[in-house]
């Protein structure tokens, strides 16, 4: 079996780039499994280093046992300086780095340093690609993941009532996420009734919750640095004849995506399933935003299920890779509907991993 590094390494050959400078903290974590706030990797062709400062010698050491160690010391041994040493140790004539990550005020640093020893080339999503494919222990985890925030949900929702506020029942669904063995929750929690519901981020605040209108609630766990990401729509009450023929249009437009999701599917063919539905049902001009997003390390990651664009065009699913499915109506003084399930891509179609009760609409 290849390791996420042996994969890197062949898109480095590939790439003709004799080094790779990452920086960017979650695949930092990916590739090495060192979970410090400092951290920075150099992968060359036959060599691991983990750049930190002092505070993190011993924790490099236990989680990321392949790598050798080389400290930062500020001002002293800046990255730039400790990485020009190795440049030139290593006879390396480029290094690539994260683009997207780098601040302009950091590439001057590496410019600077690097300057007649090794050319700097940016490169963009060469680890994320990577990360959008699931091994099995990102599976077992994300899993995990899943599991505490479907059971939170589960366990909240019959304890909410109407006079609550928004940020009583988002606090409530926190507490019980941690309690279940969240080590964090993803992202902060949407609790959102009535017309908030129209908006898709929400804020929680002072609304109560009320008697039968929508309410949507956006939550995950965070596990070993896996977020899961789940949202249900509720009423407390008896929802009323537009809510149900919305949620009802919602579930189906969700259904149809993943009943498309399978390896080759083309990201954007998976999101028209459930934009042209929506449209057909009228309420086209009323799902704004993708369709869905990877979740790992990041909340939002890739592959998105979304519209393609010129500069962004659809990329087939993989077995292996896990997204969100989220499709959502939303209108304006009345509300919305959103309903969020996790998708895992098998070798012959996809599982379903969210567990939390839907509404019978
Ligand atoms: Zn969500
Ligand atoms: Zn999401």
């Amino acid at each position: 079996m290849y390791t996420r590094l042996d994969r890197l390494r062949a898109i480095l050959v590939g790439r003709e780039l004799p080094a790779l400078l990452v920086t960017t903290p979650a695949n930092v974590r990916y590739l090495s499994g060192f979970t410090g706030s400092n951290g920075a990797l150099l992968i060359t062709s036959n060599a691991n280093l983990l750049f930190t400062d002092s505070r993190y010698l011993i924790q490099a050491a236990r989680e990321a046992p392949t790598f050798a160690v080389r400290e930062i010391i500020n001002p002293e041994r800046p990255l730039p300086v400790a990485l020009k040493a190795v440049a030139a140790e290593l006879g390396l004539p480029r290094i690539a780095f994260e683009a997207a990550y780098v601040t302009v005020a950091g590439h001057r640093g590496l410019s600077e340093a690097l300057a007649g020893v090794a050319e700097l080339t940016p490169v963009e999503g060469l680890v994320e690609r990577l990360r959008e494919v699931k091994d099995p222990d990102e599976l077992q985890t994300l899993r995990r993941a899943i599991a505490i925030t479907d059971a939170a949900f589960a366990a909240t929702l019959p304890r909410l009532r109407p006079e609550m506020t928004e940020r009583e029942a988002a606090w409530m669904l926190e507490v019980a996420l941690r309690i279940g063995g969240a080590e964090a929750i993803s992202f902060p929690i949407i609790v959102a009734a009535g017309p908030n519901s129209a908006l898709p981020h929400a804020r929680p605040g002072d609304e109560p919750l009320g008697l039968n209108r929508p309410i949507i609630i956006d939550m995950g766990a965070r596990v070993d640095g896996y977020h899961a990401d789940l949202t249900r729509t509720v009423t407390l009450g008896e929802p009323d004849e537009r809510f149900r023929q919305i949620y009802a249009i919602v579930l189906e437009a969700q259904r149809r995506a993943i009943a498309g999701m399978r390896p080759g599917a083309l990201t954007h063919e998976v999101d028209a399933l459930a934009r042209s539905y929506i449209a057909a049902m009228g309420y086209g001009d009323h799902f704004g935003h993708g369709l869905g997003h990877g979740v790992g390390l990041d909340v939002h990651e890739g592959p998105g299920l979304r519209r393609a664009q010129p500069e962004a065009p659809g990329v087939p699913l993989q077995a292996g890779m896990v997204t969100s499915v989220e499709p959502g109506i939303y209108i304006e003084g009345w509300g919305g509907v959103r309903i969020e399930d996790l998708v895992l891509v098998t070798a012959d179609g996809c599982t379903v991993l969210s567990q939390a009760p839907k509404l019978n609409v």
